[in-house]
């Protein structure tokens, strides 16, 4: 048999140059780029070797067990614990992490439906493992003007029905640290489990030239942490770590049967057969970067985060959003600025966006005590972030949107039928979102101000189904 690579290939190539870029530093979300094309490229070829391989069974092929240990040795002596597995990404991490505390929780003689205690600025995959695992996601309220989690505030939820508790080093919405210490002590106090979402600060923050407070897991109190390689460890998408304190405590990661007529099946992970690219990549990468090749990138990175935080800072009519740790910061209107002279951060990262900048906009949100989050626009920084190109635009941006108002979320919402059905089928939501203008196959508008402020407007389950739509279309053939 023989087939036409090249065109097959130029189809591919063709298709990726719509997409956004993943190298250059212009997207400031997504994608980690550590600017260097000859590490990228020895992922790839790391990666390319074990294509053919399943990871599934370390012991068929050796050699993913041995990058595996590799992996973690550096992981664990990074990050302390005493045992830990590679995964398929933060999500599966903290899945992991839930559904390991939810079976200690009950051999510990927890009963009935047990709760995730965490801060709203949590990651959403902890609310997705509360559903997925038969739990309920307790969400506490953090300051609604710095975004930053008071220890007491965890404390005072604490109960026999806790599974886990979370805390984020940093949280992604706000770069907030959460007081790990003092929760994972009152945690250990009352024999509940501990987890630090280091996702995204995980491979960062050792390396970070400023003072943090201390957040892995030689905390004591901390029984698990997650840090995902393919953000700060800049390996491709679909690899990270969790980790445990104990050998016992990650034993009850797995789940293993040899009540079939098949193989034994034994998985640490969600998945059975799995790729090993990823692992080899991001073993590649940590083979030649070494400890001394992660600070000099997270220099790189600290520097950038700081000029940008500054420039921001000095923005008339905007501000940085609390006291933000490592690479990320979240920026919102600055209120003390007279009305005309306020920004508002959609507006600013749209007009950003039309100068080739692509900021992440995160909506409001009203807590459980009914204060409110203000809507924010997220800067992932990386090595790569070039401020000197970036923070001129931004002023600019700025400058355009001065004094324009935020989008009237009630206004955008009379766009839509006052009675909406109580559960949408895919025709009625397909409908809605044409009448949107949202129809169209997965693109979203130029102008997201409008579409952020529709998601923070309308009742959560409706928009909801409304964005699964929205999604699902971008793939139906
Ligand atoms: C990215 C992230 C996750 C989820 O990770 P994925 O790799 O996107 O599945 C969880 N927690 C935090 C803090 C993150 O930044």
């Amino acid at each position: 048999m023989t087939f036409d690579d090249a065109a097959i290939l130029a189809e591919l190539d063709a298709l990726r140059a719509a997409d956004a870029p993943t190298h250059g530093g212009r997207v400031l979300s997504y994608v980690y780029d550590a600017g260097m094309p000859q590490l990228d490229e020895l992922a790839a070829e790391a990666a390319r070797r074990m294509q053919a391989v399943n990871g599934l069974d370390p012991t068929t092929f050796t050699s993913v067990a041995a990058l595996e240990r590799d992996v973690l040795a550096f992981a664990l002596e990074t990050l302390g614990g005493a045992a830990g597995t590679v995964t398929s990404g933060g999500t599966e991490s903290c899945l992991l992490a839930v559904k390991t505390a939810r079976d200690l929780w009950r051999a510990g003689g927890g009963s009935g439906i047990g709760r995730i205690v965490a801060p709203v600025t949590a990651h959403a995959a902890f609310r997705k493992a509360a559903e997925l695992f038969d739990l309920r996601f307790d969400g506490v309220p953090v300051d609604p003007a710095t975004g930053t989690l008071d220890a007491s505030a965890i404390t005072a939820r604490l109960g026999d029905d806790v599974a886990l508790v979370v805390v984020s080093a940093p949280s992604y919405p706000f770069a907030a640290m959460d007081p790990i210490a003092d929760v994972a002590a009152a945690c250990a106090a009352s024999g509940i489990s501990c987890h630090v979402d280091a996702c995204i600060g995980g491979w960062i923050l050792p390396f970070w030239p400023d003072d943090v407070p201390e957040w892995t897991l030689r905390v004591p109190g901390v029984t698990s942490l997650s840090a995902d390689l393919h953000k700060y460890g800049y390996a491709p998408k679909g690899v990270s770590v969790l980790l445990h304190a104990t050998r016992d405590r990650q034993r009850a990661q797995y789940f293993a049967t040899t009540d079939w007529p098949g193989y034994p099946v034994v998985n640490p992970t969600l998945l059975g057969s799995k790729s090993a690219g990823a692992l080899a990549a991001a073993w590649a990468i940590i083979r030649a970067l070494g400890t001394d090749g992660f600070r000099d990138l997270a220099a790189r990175t600290a520097q950038a985060t700081h000029a940008l935080s500054a420039a921001i800072g000095g923005i008339e009519g905007l501000r940085v959003v609390g006291s933000p740790t490592g690479p990320l910061l979240a920026v919102a209107t600055d209120e003390q600025a007279a009305p005309d002279r306020r920004v508002d951060p959609h507006h600013w990262s749209d007009a950003a966006r039309a100068a080739g900048w692509m900021l992440q906009q995160q909506p409001g949100l009203v807590q459980g005590d009914g204060t409110r989050l203000p809507h924010t626009t997220h800067l992932t920084v990386t090595p790569v972030t070039d401020a000197a190109a970036l923070v001129p635009d931004l002023v600019a941006a700025a400058d355009a949107a001065r004094g324009v108002p935020p989008v009237d979320a009630e206004q955008v919402r009379q766009t839509l039928p006052a009675q909406l059905p109580a559960t949408l089928d895919a025709d009625t939501a397909g409908a809605l979102l044409q009448g949107m203008g949202l129809g169209g196959g997965g693109a979203l508008p130029e102008q997201m101000a409008p579409f952020l402020a529709l998601v923070e407007a309308l009742p959560h389950p409706v928009v909801e189904r409304l964005l699964v739509e929205l999604l699902a279309r971008a793939v139906e053939p």
